[in-house]
Formats: structure tokens, sequence, C-alpha cells
């Protein structure tokens, strides 16, 4: 039973050690309709005249985080909220697509 039970955990073991990645906003999920997060969305748009900061359409828009920041002693990302205005950008979600799938958001450990 231990063999079988080792073997089955190293065939599923990634190879690379998996990194505490929020892989889209959506894995924020409720945090996403927390009034915290509503109100800095909105102050995002705002600023960035309610378009896509790339192409400047102005339907569907979403908040981009340029970077995630991991609170090693809290052993968590920062909440969507916490993030420095500069972090965050307005962008349509095609561009919000296209840019997550060219790029991977860095991580910063803090
Ligand atoms: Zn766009
Ligand atoms: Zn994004």
């Amino acid at each position: 039973m231990k063999l079988y039970r080792r073997y089955i955990n190293a065939k599923d073991q990634p190879k690379k050690k998996a990194e505490p990645i929020p892989d889209k906003h959506g894995s924020y999920g409720a945090l996403l309709f927390d009034r915290r997060w509503k109100d800095k969305r909105s102050l995002i748009l705002t600023r960035d005249n309610n378009k896509c900061v790339i192409c400047g359409f102005d339907e569907g828009l979403q908040v981009h985080h340029r970077q995630y920041l991991y609170v090693k002693a809290l052993k968590k990302f920062k909440s969507p909220w916490e993030y420095s205005n500069k972090t965050l950008i307005t962008l349509c979600s095609s561009c919000h697509q296209r840019g997550h799938s060219k790029f991977k958001v860095p991580i910063i450990y803090i």
C-alpha cells in the first residue's frame, strides 16, 4: 500500500514545485464582489477614462494586476484592493486575455 501510494504521488507530482498563483483574477472569487474592490476598481476605471489602455475600447472593462504580491509572513496574497494604483490598469476583456496568454504576471514575495 505504501509503495503504491508513493508511486502515484511521484507520478502525479509536477516537476517544478507548484507556485501559489492566483492564476486568474477569477480565483480571487468572492473577493471581487467585495465593496473595497468595487471602489478600487472604479477608481482605476475613472483614472483610465473608462477605456482599455491598450486599444481604447470602452466595453467589458476589467482591471488587471500587473504584479501579485505574496506576503510571506502571512502566507497569502494581498487582497486585490490592497495594491497601489500604479500596479493596476484598465483593459478590455480581449486585451486582458491576450496579455495573460502572452505574459506571466510576476509574483513579488514580500
Ligand atoms: Zn483592449
Ligand atoms: Zn489580469
